[in-house]
């Protein structure tokens, strides 16, 4: 079974390059930036809660969104193995994760990290912030937030699994393609 950490900072190919493994490895794709958005397009109580952080380019409090990864997990029971994307981005996270993992049998197989230096990461999220419809994208001062969020509380998670030997960096410039093929070769 596999059960990837797609890692990197904001900007770096994540929701792309899930796509293209859950095709190859027929894996379950979660992103908690896609269940955190979706809350928020339907103005639930957790959208109007996360909406408070999102918007400044923070993280979302570890409590909110543990559990809602536990309940999206708990909808998914028996996968095939999942590409987890966006989470975990702190160190409670991480344990929090593990825990569940353990309480299933299994654990973190794979954390690829998608390497992309900031100032490439700030053109790309610019750029996408063009048509990408989200507020987060569209305000420099928010993108270099989430990089400086990124830094001190998300980056230590590489650290975390890579003391059980499973955290790798990936080149992450280059061609879709390209990537998704180095990242499709770490994985077996
Ligand atoms: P990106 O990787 O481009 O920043 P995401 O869609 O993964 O975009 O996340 C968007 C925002 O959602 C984050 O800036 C953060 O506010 C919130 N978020 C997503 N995942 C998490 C998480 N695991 N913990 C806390 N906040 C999160």
């Amino acid at each position: 079974m596999i059960n990837l950490i797609l890692f990197g900072p904001p900007g770096s190919g994540k929701g792309t390059q899930a796509a293209h493994l859950v095709e190859k490895f027929g894996l379950t794709h979660i992103s908690t930036g896609d269940l955190f958005r979706y809350e928020l397009g339907n103005n639930t109580p957790l959208g109007q809660e996360a909406k408070k952080y999102m918007d400044k380019g923070e993280l979302v409090p570890d409590s909110v969104t543990i559990s809602m990864l536990e309940n999206k997990m708990n909808m998914t029971p028996n996968p095939k193995g999942y590409i987890l994307d966006g989470f975990p981005r702190t160190l409670a996270q991480a344990k929090a994760l593990d825990a569940i993992l353990q309480g299933r049998d299994t654990k973190v197989t794979h954390l690829l990290a998608l390497d992309v230096d900031d100032e490439e990461i700030v053109k790309r999220l610019l750029e996408r912030g063009k048509t990408s419809n989200r507020a987060d994208d569209a305000n420099e001062e928010v993108i270099r937030k989430r990089i400086v969020e990124y830094n001190a509380k998300t980056s230590p998670v590489f650290d975390y699994y890579d003391k059980s030997g499973v955290s790798k960096k990936i080149e992450g410039v280059g061609s879709v393609e390209e990537i998704s093929t180095r990242l499709a070769a770490a994985l077996v």
